[in-house]
């Protein structure tokens, strides 16, 4: 911490200080701009990328629950379960498909 003197008035302000206590004017310190806050990484074209990707993923990850949800299966609980918790292995979630497409369905 060091004393700068205000660029308005001379008064000696801190340089931790965001302005003058005296006259009120920004303190600018050599090097450090005033307004260090973090602002908002701008979304680039590889970062869309990915959003688009983990949400293709995620939304493609329930679908086996969601075929045997729409053909009114009767193992939708087991089938989710499958799918939810071995999903993930890639053998699960084509186990779970599989199921859902099995003629195990309810009769309306
Ligand atoms: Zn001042």
């Amino acid at each position: 911490m060091a004393l700068i003197r205000c660029t308005e008035c001379g008064n000696e302000v801190s340089d931790q200080a965001r302005s003058c206590p005296k006259c009120g004017a920004p303190v600018h310190v050599t090097g450090v701009s005033v307004a260090a806050a973090p602002r908002p990484v701008p979304a680039t074209t590889g970062r869309v990328l990915v959003a688009l990707l983990i949400s293709f993923i995620t939304i493609g990850y329930l679908v086996p629950w969601c075929i045997a949800w729409t053909r009114h299966h009767q193992k939708q609980v087991p089938i989710f379960l499958i799918n939810l918790l071995l999903g993930w292995t890639l053998i699960g979630w084509f186990a779970a498909l599989i199921w859902a497409f099995s003629s195990d369905v309810e009769m309306m």
